[in-house]
């Protein structure tokens, strides 16, 4: 990736970002490379949440029979337009959060380039379908574009100030292990926990899609599905030197030490943040 001269560029950073680099020095790393502004995808995510509670609710209100899919894993999206395209209007039709942020960056800051950093590699094909994302970097090719340029591992502390940029700190930093969709849904007037299914592995899922009949899969009305097992903390992308059980307790540490000892100093992302946006998406 190049940074041009007069171009002003926003990295929008995935929250599985914790299990790869050191925090906050991933943040001033990121400037040093040439970024802007670095920002978290967890306001997008919240955004997501919020919309799939209103798709979810008038559905049920309408007293639709169908199990919902979840679809911020353009593996699994893409899986089923090929595979299993009479489920394609089970897909809850709702942005992923990188989308969801792509929409808020347009709209809020119109001038800047924007890139999103995370663990997979197909999140490159969904960058192209919603076009508001203008590249896409996976954390390997980060690593490999921090040694080319020489940015160290390490930042003087008296270097920091603050880490990111608003948006920041959303109780949606789990979204990256399986199952972090449901857990911050907030589900309880829609649906009771047993009508949920968590899942990860096509292979696994295979059997679960050949088991639909007529929108609906046995007595579950969300399945909260992903491609990788344990979650985007296992993507394609990622350098991967830790294992997945590591991995996903660096993100619970990492939730629990951003409630408790960083300053929220205006950057959380608020409703009227987004006002106006829609959501809502196509597939
Ligand atoms: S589960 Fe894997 S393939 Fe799906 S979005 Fe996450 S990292 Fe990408």
């Amino acid at each position: 990736m190049e940074f041009k001269n007069g171009e002003k560029y926003i990295c929008l950073l995935a929250p599985s970002f914790v299990t790869e680099f050191e925090y906050p020095e991933i943040v001033y790393r990121l400037r040093m490379l040439g970024f802007d502004k670095v920002m978290e995808v967890t306001f997008g995510a919240k955004m997501t949440n919020m919309t799939y509670y209103s798709v979810l609710k008038d559905s049920i209100d309408k007293g639709e029979k169908k199990t919902w899919i979840a679809s911020p894993c353009p593996t699994i999206v893409n899986y089923i337009k090929v595979k299993y395209p009479e489920l394609i209007p089970n897909l809850v039709p709702v942005h992923s959060p990188m989308g969801c942020m792509g929409l808020i960056c347009r709209k809020l800051y119109p001038e800047y380039k924007v890139v999103f950093v995370g663990p997979c590699m197909t999140k490159k094909l969904e960058a192209k379908e919603v076009g508001t994302i203008d590249e896409v970097l996976t954390f390997k090719e980060l690593e490999t574009l921090f040694k080319e340029r020489n940015i160290p591992d390490k930042v003087e502390e008296s270097k920091y100030w603050i880490s990111f940029d608003k948006f920041y700190n959303d109780y949606t930093k789990i979204y990256p292990i399986s199952g972090g969709l449901s857990a911050t849904l907030n589900y309880s007037n829609l649906f009771k926990e047993s009508e949920i299914l968590v899942m990860e592995g096509l292979n696994d899922l295979m059997k679960v899609f050949e088991g639909f009949k007529d929108g609906v899969y046995k007595h579950y009305k969300f399945l909260d599905v992903l491609n990788c097992k344990g979650g985007c903390i296992n993507g394609p992308g990622m350098l991967a030197t830790t294992s997945v059980s590591e991995r996903r307790k660096k993100v619970l540490e990492y939730r629990e030490f951003a409630r408790r000892y960083e300053k929220d100093l205006g950057r959380s992302g608020k409703k009227i943040d987004a006002e106006g946006i829609n959501f809502n998406r196509k597939f």
